[in-house]
């Protein structure tokens, strides 16, 4: 290992070290010494040391709040290892400030993440993004996602035939609309955005459930079918805690669907899809909590387009 390689010290209980590496060539190599000046931080805190939150928005989005460098104040404040910006790159078929930067805004996106990286040298700062899937645009997505140097990129269902079913200034649209139609397109779409090969990671993959409209009938063979293809495809998903701060009052992926990728081997990163600089790390607790009861043993985290297994 080079010497540039990084290392995270976790103190458990105390006496033995833990000793979680970290990917090379991770910038932010915490040092032992910060965690052992702080005897008292609770155990939950504590063990959120190893954890990188991969989805942040930053008031670049029009409709976030904070820069980037008080996200990663915040994170230090929290004892996080990381954090990847993921804000929302533009939508190719529509222009909407307050949903997406502009398409000439990612150059300088791409600059002010990297330089926080420079200034802030004890913290992993990760550079990713988040997409819109829409099938409409998806042909023109590849050539905008190689022209920058991202570590990964996150895909996202957001719209249903050109609905934003999860904008609330949408809510009216659910009347009259067909719910178990909503989610089977839903996690249809979700299969082709992991088949698409143009992401990494699938953000809160059950979006669906956000406002508690669920259809009475049973929904498990769409997450099934949904799941053999993101399996096959080789794609994580995102366990995001955002789930909580909504209508429905749960994390995105419900426990059964948590439960089905583990069985197919899908790998998982943690998020909160913060939105203001106090959400970093959003309940992560929770998070892992259910990652542990479910039987989860480790979480992915990206770098340069990789993978790389952090122990739960
Ligand atoms: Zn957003
Ligand atoms: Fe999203
Ligand atoms: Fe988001
Ligand atoms: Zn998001």
């Amino acid at each position: 290992m080079s010497a540039a390689a990084s290392t995270i010290y976790i103190p458990d209980k105390g006496s033995a070290s833990q000793v979680l590496i970290v990917k090379q060539p991770c910038r932010a190599a915490r040092t032992p010494i910060s965690y052992f000046e702080q005897p008292f931080f609770a155990i939950l805190h504590r063990r959120m040391h190893a954890f990188i939150d991969h989805h942040l928005h930053t008031s670049r989005c029009g409709h976030a709040e904070g820069r980037p460098e008080d996200y990663a104040r915040a994170a230090e404040e929290k004892g996080l290892a990381g954090i990847g910006f993921s804000d929302h790159f533009p939508l190719l078929h529509m222009r909407d400030a307050t949903l997406t930067m502009g398409i000439e805004e990612l150059p300088s996106y791409v600059r002010e993440v990297r330089e926080l990286g420079d200034a802030f040298p004890g913290l992993c700062v990760r550079l990713g993004i988040e997409v819109d899937y829409l099938p409409e645009t998806v042909d023109r997505l590849a050539e905008h996602l190689g022209a920058h140097p991202f570590d990964y990129v996150m895909g996202s269902v957001h719209f249903i035939d050109g609905w934003g079913f999860d904008d609330p200034r949408n809510l009216p649209g659910y009347e009259g609309r067909d719910l178990f139609y909503l989610w089977e397109r839903y996690f249809e779409l979700l299969g082709d955005a992991a088949e698409s090969g143009l992401f990494d990671l699938l953000a809160h993959p059950d979006l669906i459930k956000k406002f508690g409209f669920r259809p009475r009938s049973d929904v498990t063979p769409l997450y099934e079918r949904c799941l053999d293809r993101v399996a096959a495809a080789g794609v994580a998903v995102e366990v995001s805690t955002a789930g909580l701060r909504k209508p429905v009052g749960e994390i995105y992926p419900g426990e059964d669907f948590l439960r089905m990728c583990l069985e197919r081997g899908i790998r998982v990163a943690l998020g909160s899809d913060a939105h203001s600089p106090d959400e970093v790390g959003y309940r992560f607790h929770e998070a892992l909590e259910l990652l542990r009861r479910v039987g989860y043993q480790e979480t992915v985290a990206f770098e340069s387009r990789e993978g790389f297994m952090v122990p739960l």
